[in-house]
C-alpha cells in the first residue's frame, strides 16, 4: 500500500504534528513499521532486532525538530544508522606499498566471483593498473575457462594451470594453493601491480572448502580478501558471512546481482554481523555492470 518507509511513517504520524517530543507509544508504532520495512528488504532477523532497538533509543531521546515532521525526523535517524552500519564512506581498495597488490576472492559457488574477477580487473585496468587474473578455482570444471573468457573480454591476462605448458608451473596443476602462489609469483616477475586470485566455492558451506580458502589466504598473504555474496541470498546472509569471516577473515564485501529485485538487505546483514565494509556492487552480467558501493544510496534502497 505504501511504497516507502517515509510514506508509511507519514501515515503513522498523521495525527502527530505539533508535539514537542515523541511519546513512547508513538515511537513504538514507528519502530514496528521500520521492522516491517527492514524484513521486507530481507535484512536478517537478529540484525533487524538490534537495529530497531538502537533507533528506538535515539528516537525516544530526540527533540522534535522544528524543520522536520516526526516521520521525517525518524526517517533521518534510520537513514543515519543504516549508513553508519554500511561503513559510512565508500571504502577504497587497500593498495600494497610494494606491488603487486594481492586481492583474493571468496564466496559460495554461483555468488559471482568469476564474473567479479573480470569486472574488477577491467575497472582496475581503466584506472591505469596492470592486473593479472589467477584461476585458482579448480573445483568447477568450467571455472578456469570462464575466467579466461572474462580475462579476454577485459583485455587482462589470466594465469591458469596448463598441464605441460610450463614445467615450472606444472606442479601447480590440480592444487589451488600452489596455483595461487605461482600466480602471485608470475605477477611479480611480469611486473603486474595487481593480482586477483579467483578461488573455488561450493553450493553450501563446508569445512574442506573453508580450509582450502584459508590455506590460499595463508600462502599468498593478500592485501584484500573480498567476500562476494549474492544480494538475493536473503536470510541466509548471516550464516554464510559468519562462516567466511571466521574461515578467511575477509577485509571487504562485494554485493552481486544487485540488478535483481533484491532490496539489498543482505548488505546490511553482512556489514552489521561482521563489521566489514561493503566495497563494490555488481549489477549485471556484463563486465561493465560494476560500481563502487555507496552506503547512502544503499540506505535509500533498503528503505524504499
Ligand atoms: P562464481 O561461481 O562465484 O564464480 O559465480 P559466477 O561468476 O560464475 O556467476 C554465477 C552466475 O551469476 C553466472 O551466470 C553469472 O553470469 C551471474 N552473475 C554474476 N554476477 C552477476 C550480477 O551482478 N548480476 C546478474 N544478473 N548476474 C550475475
Amino acid at each position: 500500500m505504501f511504497n516507502s518507509l517515509s510514506d508509511r511513517l507519514t501515515a503513522t504520524f498523521k495525527n502527530l504534528r505539533g508535539k514537542g517530543r515523541l511519546s513512547e507509544a508513538d515511537v513504538d508504532a514507528t519502530v514496528r513499521e521500520i521492522r516491517r520495512a527492514l524484513l521486507d528488504a530481507d535484512v536478517a532477523v537478529p540484525v533487524v532486532r538490534e537495529f530497531t532497538a538502537k533507533v528506538r533509543e535515539r528516537a525516544l531521546g530526540a527533540e522534535v525538530n522544528e524543520a522536520l515532521n516526526p516521520a521525517q525526523q525518524i526517517v533521518k535517524i534510520v537513514n543515519e544508522e543504516l549508513v553508519a552500519i554500511l561503513g559510512g564512506e565508500t571504502r577504497r581498495i587497500n593498495l600494497a606499498k610494494n606491488p603487486p597488490t594481492v586481492i583474493m576472492l571468496a564466496g559460495l559457488q554461483g555468488a559471482g566471483k568469476t564474473t567479479l574477477a573480470g569486472k574488477l580487473s577491467k575497472w582496475l585496468k581503466a584506472q591505469g593498473h596492470s592486473p593479472l587474473l589467477v584461476a585458482a578455482d579448480l573445483q568447477r570444471p568450467n571455472a578456469v575457462k570462464q575466467l579466461q573468457v572474462n580475462g579476454e573480454r577485459a583485455g587482462v591476462p589470466v594465469f591458469a594451470p596448463h598441464p605441460g605448458v610450463s614445467s615450472e608451473f606444472e606442479s601447480a596443476t590440480g592444487d589451488p594453493v600452489a596455483v595461487a602462489r605461482a600466480g602471485v609469483a608470475e605477477a611479480k616477475s611480469k611486473l603486474h601491480d595487481v593480482v586477483i586470485v579467483d578461488t573455488a566455492g561450493r553450493l553450501g558451506i563446508d569445512a574442506e572448502l573453508m580450509k582450502q580458502a584459508a590455506d590460499i589466504r595463508a600462502a599468498i598473504n593478500p592485501d584484500e580478501v573480498l567476500f562476494v555474496i549474492d544480494a538475493m541470498i536473503g536470510q541466509d546472509a548471516v550464516t554464510t558471512a559468519q562462516a567466511f569471516n571466521e574461515g578467511v577473515n575477509f577485509t571487504g564485501v562485494v554485493l552481486s546481482k544487485l540488478d535483481g529485485d533484491a532490496r539489498g538487505g543482505a548488505a546490511l546483514s553482512v556489514a552489521s554481523i561482521t563489521g566489514k565494509p561493503v566495497m563494490f556492487a555488481s549489477t549485471g552480467e556484463s563486465l561493465d555492470d560494476f560500481e563502487l558501493f555507496h552506503p547512502d544510496r544503499m540506505a535509500s534502497r533498503i528503505l524504499d
